[in-house]
Parts: C-alpha cells; sequence; structure tokens
C-alpha cells in the first residue's frame, strides 16, 4: 500500500467520522436548546472545528502526493511522430508523469551537424548530447520539472567519439534537469519493431531515473538502471535495490 493510498484511506475515515459527529451534535442540540445548556454545545461545536481542520490537513497531503511529475517532451530535428508516442507511453505507463509534447527549439535544431564517414556512401545527421541538454534546461522555466529531447539522429558526446563510430543512446544531466534520447542506435539494435518499442521505453525511463537522481545500478544483473554497456540485460523496471532509492510517490 502506497502513502497516497494510507492517506486517502484516513481521510475517508475522518471524512466518515466528522459526518457521524455532526448528526450526533446536531442531536444533541436539539436536546440541549431545550435544556439551555450552552457550554457542552460549544465544547462540540470545536471538536467538529478540530476535526474539520485535521481533515484539511489530510487532504492537503493527500493533493501534495498525488502530484505528478512534469515533463517537457522536445522533438529535436525531424522525429518519427511514432517514437514521440511510444516515449511519452513509456513514460506515463511507469511514472507518475505528465508528458507535454513541446515544440522543437531553433537552438536545439541548431547544434544538429552532418557527419561524413569516408566508409559510407551517405552522411549522417549528429548531434552532441551534452550541447543538447544545456540548449534544453531554457525551456525547463517554471513549468516542468525536467525536459526530454527526443532525435532520430546520432547520439554522440564529442566530434571524436562519432568519428570512432561510438554512438549512445542517450544522456542525462542531473543537474540541469534534462536528458537527450536518441532512437539512431536502437533502430540499428533493434530486430522487430517490438524489441525496438521495448528498448526505446527502457532508454527513456532510464535516462529520467537518472534525472530523478539514481545512478547506475551494480546490485543486480537485471535492472533498468543498469549501464550501456550491458543494455541487453535491462529490463523496463527496477531491481529491488533501486525501487529503495527512488521516491514511490513518483512511481505508478
Ligand atoms: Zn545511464
Ligand atoms: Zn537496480
Amino acid at each position: 500500500m502506497s502513502l497516497a493510498d494510507i492517506i486517502g484511506t484516513i481521510s475517508f475515515t475522518v471524512f466518515l467520522r466528522i459526518t457521524i459527529s455532526q448528526l450526533r451534535i446536531k442531536k444533541n442540540m436539539e436536546h440541549k436548546k431545550s435544556r439551555k445548556n450552552k457550554l457542552p454545545n460549544y465544547v462540540s461545536m470545536l471538536r467538529v472545528k478540530s476535526f474539520c481542520a485535521f481533515a484539511v490537513l489530510l487532504f492537503t497531503l493527500y493533493s501534495a502526493d498525488a502530484q505528478s511529475l512534469k515533463v517537457g517532451l522536445v522533438p529535436i530535428g525531424k522525429v518519427d511522430e511514432h517514437h514521440i508516442n511510444i516515449v511519452k507511453a513509456g513514460i506515463e505507463n511507469f511514472y507518475r508523469a505528465e508528458v507535454s509534447c513541446l515544440l522543437s527549439t531553433p537552438m536545439a535544431d541548431s547544434l544538429l551537424s552532418t557527419y561524413s564517414d569516408p566508409k559510407r556512401v551517405s552522411s549522417i545527421s549528429v548531434i552532441n548530447a551534452k550541447a543538447v541538454n544545456l540548449a534544453l534546461a531554457v525551456q525547463i522555466y517554471r513549468k516542468y520539472d525536467m525536459v526530454v529531447g527526443l532525435t532520430d539522429s546520432a547520439l554522440t558526446i564529442g566530434k571524436r567519439l562519432m568519428s570512432e563510430r561510438i554512438l549512445i543512446r542517450g544522456l542525462a544531466a542531473d543537474t540541469l534537469k534534462t536528458a537527450t534520447i536518441s532512437t539512431f542506435k536502437l533502430k540499428h539494435e533493434s530486430v522487430t519493431e517490438e524489441i525496438f518499442i521495448e528498448n526505446l521505453t527502457k532508454v527513456a525511463r532510464h535516462e529520467i531515473a537518472h534525472v530523478l537522481g539514481l545512478r547506475h545500478c551494480y546490485s543486480s544483473d537485471r535492472c533498468l538502471m543498469l549501464n550501456g554497456m550491458k543494455f541487453k540485460n535491462t529490463i523496463p523496471e527496477f531491481c529491488s535495490a533501486c525501487l529503495e532509492k527512488i521516491d514511490n510517490r513518483l512511481l505508478r
């Protein structure tokens, strides 16, 4: 049972208690009016007021507890709408989150560059993840708890790495509250559409967990938070050790 469920149950119990008290007091008042005894009425009203204050406090706590994570999702460059929907669903089905699809920004788009691999016929579109995370930070304003960039271009953390063909699936910047996800590497790694959807979902959930402060997991060999080298063993859920580290109010 989550904290939200416990608070909800207590609030409901208090509400019932107040209703019963009010009915009793109404009955007493009618009875005591006839006896012209005002002091017990005053004490009873004080009890009702205390109960109401307590109920309001619990309701406030319950509302705060049920608040969802506000995530802004920004497509960078031309992004397949199907990919946007996979990421949105992957986040919302797992985290207590509300994902808003934002417009791509010229600042982030300007970071896209073309890389011509001498061994390839065509050039590919590539983007630096660290630069994107920095550019996305200006879109947080006060509206979002984090902003996540999504690109279909190749993602690197430096031009040198691109020349060595080291591509990454995603990168989070927890201090900036931003993360960038790329479908490029996943498309080449996923044999079927089903596997691609699962892989993209795992990357989106993994990067968000980084933004929330979680680090790579070394407690289990099957967990959402395994490092990129162990991606094949990554599952779309947290292991029990990681579950203890994350605020469970943020999870569905
Ligand atoms: Zn990671
Ligand atoms: Zn773990």
